[in-house]
């Protein structure tokens, strides 16, 4: 098997073609014949030189990951579950809304960060995904949607890397995918409409604002330190204080003039009115007086019986919201999407024990009938 072309970005399948003795302009029409157009055969790619398709197809592939299901919510929402070898699955969800199409992708099998409030991180760590990995999931929701829906034109204008993993702990590859995000002669996506969300990986974000300043989520879920380390074990290594000063000096470089602070609501964990007050003094204080560099997204917490957390009450959402707006903070409920499939956000790994169920029955499906092993099949045992 030769390269996966996948893998690269513009530069880098520049540099392939370099080493094919090729001029370095082929990468441009390759890199859009698979990314524009979704093309996955050479043959299909007409404006190249036969002998230039010969010398791809004796070297090189464009390899999409496999799908092991698929399920489509009733509100539109599209979970895919994708095979990434080695009985890792990983997630992307597409959650339709009227103006915008906004793809969730994952970056990593697994995760290590280990947030209390999240089905990933009771799952562990397994790999960080390669670029091409990363960027597959686009590649192949964007393709599918224009077939499936039978259009022409871009259907995924916003991409939110909220999935599996933890981003910049995987920060080289990350960042090659997002440059293919970002490239015109790739996805072309606006740097305002392509968001990383980290749980505090205070160096890597410094870096990711000099690199490539894309919106930025921070997970906070918690205004004070004690708490924080109990919710986000990444805490203890960059404690609030130094979380905030990067996303005040990541403010300088962003494409948005705020960034947006995740919040999980945790039943009488985490959704006090004083830890509201606490949320805003906390917001207030760095951003010397001003609370306009910031939105706050309170996230109803999709329970699974390992964490021990409940959902916060409706209304207990609602206090905390008031209070939060009351004092002047841009403060959203996130409404949830795909709650039949589990596709609502901290659900993107499913119920742990069932994943692994249910990779246990691929891989002994696989090995009995290997000749007829096919998606349609894992969906039926899903
Ligand atoms: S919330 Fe994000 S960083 Fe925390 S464990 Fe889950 S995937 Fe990892």
């Amino acid at each position: 098997m030769g390269a996966n072309l996948l893998d690269y970005d513009l530069e880098g399948l520049a540099l392939f073609c370099e080493r094919l003795g090729e001029k370095r302009f082929r990468a441009v029409q390759l890199f859009r014949w698979i990314h524009q157009k979704g093309a996955s055969d050479f043959d299909a790619m007409t404006d190249l030189a036969k002998s230039l398709r010969d010398k791809l197809k004796a070297c090189a592939t464009i390899t999409p990951l496999s799908v092991l299901s698929r399920q489509d919510s009733a509100d539109g929402t599209i979970k895919w579950l994708f095979d990434v070898g080695g009985g890792d699955a990983i997630e992307a969800v597409y959650i339709p809304e009227t103006d915008r199409g906004t793809l969730c992708i994952s970056s990593q099998a697994g995760c290590a960060v280990a947030c209390r409030f999240c089905s990933t991180g009771h799952q562990g760590f397994s790999r960080n995904l390669t670029a091409g990995e990363i960027i597959a999931q686009l590649w192949f929701a964007e393709h599918f949607l224009r077939t499936h829906l039978g259009r022409d034109e871009r259907i995924i204008s916003n991409v939110v890397m909220m999935g599996m993993g933890e981003p910049l702990q995987n920060y080289d590859q990350v960042l090659s995918a997002l440059r293919t995000m970002l490239h015109d002669h790739g996805y072309g996506l606006s740097r305002r409409r392509v968001t990383v969300s980290t749980s505090g990986m205070v160096p890597m974000m410094d870096r990711l604002g000099q690199d490539c300043a894309v919106a930025l989520a921070v997970s906070l879920h918690a205004p004070q330190d004690a708490l924080r380390d109990s919710l986000v074990p990444l805490n203890k290594k960059y404690p609030l204080d130094a979380l905030m000063q990067a996303c005040v000096r990541y403010l300088d470089v962003a494409p948005r003039d705020f960034i947006t602070f995740e919040y999980c609501m945790l039943e009488g964990v985490n959704d006090t009115p004083e830890l509201a007050q606490a949320l805003v003094a906390l917001m207030r204080h760095y951003g010397q007086g001003q609370l306009s560099w910031c939105k706050l997204n309170l996230i109803p917490f999709n329970p699974f019986p390992a964490s021990g957390l409940q959902r916060s009450s409706a209304q207990r959402v609602q206090v905390f919201a008031q209070t939060l707006s009351a004092a002047g903070v841009v403060t959203t409920v996130r409404k949830t999407r795909g709650d039949d499939i589990d596709a609502a956000c901290g659900q993107l790994a499913g119920e742990v024990k069932d994943r692994t169920q249910v990779m246990r029955r691929i891989d002994k499906r696989r090995a009995a009938e290997p000749a007829h092993f096919s998606p349609e099949i894992v969906h039926d045992l899903l």
